[in-house]
């Protein structure tokens, strides 16, 4: 497997261990999505109509989440994948708001990335729902 990791000049070499720390090195939007779990608008995401060849990072640290691949356009208003890297998140159930859910987590950091569903249109069924400000895009090579 391509190593992705080459890409993100912004990998941490340290993982902050307070919420203080994320907060200084996150903008206030990235922290309230991947910290406190928060949900950007939809539509207003940079990366939601980005079609180039590359891979998708966790904006908090760097880790390789998506290849570009596996994007495709949902009509939801957020970026969407019919799979993620192997290892690079976990899914934990999600009851908050009243509704059962699946909430997908960066497997490196802990940060909230978004949401999976199961009503995915390709063959996986998967359908990742993700904020656009918790991804980083570093384009592949040709
Ligand atoms: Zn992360």
């Amino acid at each position: 497997m391509q190593d992705f990791s080459k890409l993100f000049k912004k990998a941490l070499n340290h993982m902050p261990n307070s919420e203080q720390e994320w907060k200084d090195k996150l903008t206030p939007e990235q922290y309230k999505v991947l910290r406190q779990k928060g949900t950007e608008a939809p539509f207003s995401g940079k990366l939601l109509h980005e079609e180039r060849d590359g891979v998708f990072a966790c904006a908090a640290c760097g880790n390789p989440l998506f290849a570009s691949t596996a994007k495709f356009d949902s009509g939801s208003g957020w970026p969407s994948f019919d799979q993620a890297l192997p290892g690079a998140t976990k899914e934990i159930p999600d009851t908050s708001l009243g509704m059962t859910r699946t909430e997908v987590v960066c497997a490196q950091c802990g940060s909230h990335l978004g949401h999976l569903f199961d009503d995915g249109p390709t063959t996986t069924g998967a359908r990742y729902c993700m904020n656009s400000v918790c991804l980083d895009f570093g384009e592949g090579e040709k």
